[in-house]
């Protein structure tokens, strides 16, 4: 399960609104991108929904309970952080393992859930070295397999390629698709990369100046887009 509903939230740093009230659905199993220039909130989002924010006014809902006061570890979503920040002295098992240890959870359970995801990842040959000796792509694979032992109820991304080569990143684009495939999971993924977008997304979340200026699935966006903007970020001729 992983339905994340957004229900009139907004955000402010002081004075400023960065996000306006905004209402947004994301659905169980989606692969959601939120899309839009340097600047306009989509990391800001994100952090909303991970809990690493408060929200000034509004509420989130996932799965139809209300989690707005819910702590970050206990909302049952992931966040994968780039690749930089993994541990570089602990092996790519404790590195997996890392957020299970921090819940104590039984080692049994952790060896099981690490020899899964390193599989799922084609890590399984790779868990005794350190992130100094894996490729930018493995360790990103690292960083995703840290997310995945969780079996969390959606998986949130933040611009997880943008320090990846480019020949890397188509590559990784459709690893993660795949693991969207496999996993079935929600997923959240904010780039300011259209082509990401395009070809990532079921729903795609055009954002401008801290709020959203349409919501649709590739091909609407392209055909239909709402306005001048949309349909310049998209690239669709209008
Ligand atoms: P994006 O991820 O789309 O590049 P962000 O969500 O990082 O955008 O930022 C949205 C806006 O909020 C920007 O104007 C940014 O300067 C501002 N902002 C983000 N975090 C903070 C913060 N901790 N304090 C003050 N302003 C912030
Ligand atoms: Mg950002």
């Amino acid at each position: 399960m992983g339905q994340i509903q957004l229900n009139q939230v907004t955000k402010s740093f002081g004075d400023v609104q960065v996000i306006p009230p905004l209402d947004l659905t994301i659905e169980d199993g989606e692969f959601a991108v939120f899309v839009g220039p340097s600047g306009c909130g989509k990391s800001t989002l994100l952090r909303l929904i991970a809990g690493l924010e408060d929200f000034t006014t509004g509420h989130i809902e996932i799965d139809g309970k209300d989690a707005t006061a819910v702590p970050p570890a206990k909302r049952g979503l992931a966040m994968v952080f780039q690749s930089y920040a993994l541990y570089p002295h602990m092996t790519v098992r404790k590195n997996i393992a890392f957020p299970l240890r921090m819940a104590k959870m039984d080692q049994a359970e952790i060896d099981r859930r690490v020899e899964n995801a390193a599989s799922i990842l084609n890590l399984s040959d790779y868990l005794d070295r350190r992130p100094g000796q894996l490729s930018g792509g493995q360790r990103q694979r690292v960083a995703i397999g840290r997310a995945i032992v969780r079996e969390p109820a959606a998986f949130l991304f933040d611009e997880p390629l943008s320090n990846l080569d480019a020949a890397l990143r188509v590559g990784m684009r459709m690893e993660i698709s795949e693991l969207h495939k496999k996993l079935a999971t929600t997923m959240i993924y904010v780039t300011h990369d259209q082509v990401e977008a395009m070809t990532m997304a079921d729903k795609i979340v055009v954002l401008r100046a801290g709020h959203i200026e349409q919501v649709g699935s590739p091909l609407e966006l392209y055909r239909t887009p709402r306005n001048l903007f949309v349909a310049g970020f998209i690239g669709s001729p209008k």
